[in-house]
């Protein structure tokens, strides 16, 4: 997809370094608005006002101390005021959301399709760091992701020529398959240990993950997830597991250290499939095939 510009793109060098850079600086961009609204949506507060502030000192935070990436090193991680810590989480998510816009420009060229692959990107990066601190998936962020899918799913039939409903509608058939497939997953599981296996708002992201990579995708997004969820929990044990521990919801359920943060890993997984799909697709058919 995208292959005319793409082939543009490699002929031009300073082209390519002057597109990817721009892709870079307004991809960290966008990853310094993520940072407030993984911050502030949970706690029901408006994610454009006010402008950023200290949380210790709540100090105004100025521009040039808010640069993506870069002012987190030029203030080594501290507050310029009060020298409180900022976590280097606000500056890794900054980096990845640049490097990733990058990365989708780099690979399908710019145009539609490479534009609703980065907003469905920076929604799921929201979903992940929220399930992350709350245990929560806001159904409002899924539905966005759902129909981000749907319209990449068109914009992907557009650039390669094809039918505009036919592959969207394929792709709407999966996502509602898909949620059943998890659902029935989870509801084995849930017999099987005795107590809720699975968060609801699994099985509803997983549909709209599928639906913006296509029925293919099924297979390789839940093995990702469930082989990166097992390892980096192993991983991370000894401090507790993944995810912020520390909180307890409406109903009165808190996660122990078992609850993994499955959202976190369906995005990471699904992350992992927009960039590289192709080339793990081959990997893992290749895999089935001499198993069989
Ligand atoms: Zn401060």
């Amino acid at each position: 997809m995208g292959d005319p510009l793409h082939n543009e793109l490699a002929l031009v060098p300073w082209w390519t370094t002057f597109v990817l850079t721009s892709a870079y600086l307004f991809g960290s961009c966008i990853g310094s608005f993520l940072n407030v609204v993984i911050y502030r949506l949970p706690a029901g507060k408006s994610v454009v006002h006010p402008g950023s502030a200290c949380p210790s000192c709540e100090q105004p935070i100025a521009w040039y101390d808010n640069l993506p990436v870069v002012s987190w090193f030029v203030l080594l991680g501290k507050c310029r005021h009060c020298k409180a810590p900022f976590s280097f989480r606000y500056a890794a998510i900054e980096l990845a959301v640049g490097l990733f816009a990058a990365g989708l420009v780099y690979r399908y060229g710019l145009g539609p399709f490479a534009l609703s692959h980065f907003v469905a990107a920076s929604i799921m990066i929201a979903i992940a760091g929220i399930d992350h601190d709350s245990f929560l998936i806001d159904t409002r962020m899924t539905l966005a992701l759902a129909v981000t899918g749907l319209l990449s799913q068109v914009a992907k039939a557009y650039e390669a020529g094809d039918s505009l409903w036919q592959g969207p509608l394929w792709a709407l058939c999966a996502g509602i398959g898909a949620f059943g497939l998890l659902w029935l997953i989870g509801y084995v599981a849930s017999s099987v240990v005795g107590e809720e296996a699975m968060g609801g708002g699994d099985a509803p992201l997983f549909a709209a993950i599928v639906i913006l990579l296509g029925p293919a995708s099924i297979p390789l997004v839940l093995l990702l997830t469930g082989i990166q969820g097992m390892l980096i929990w192993a991983l991370l044990r000894h401090r507790g597991g993944v995810g912020d521990h520390d909180v307890e919801h409406e109903d009165g359920w808190a996660p122990s250290e078992r609850h993994v943060p499955m959202g976190l890993f369906l995005v990471l997984a699904a992350l992992e499939m927009q960039l590289g799909g192709d080339a793990l697709t081959d990997a893992y058919l290749d895999f089935v095939a001499r198993l069989i």
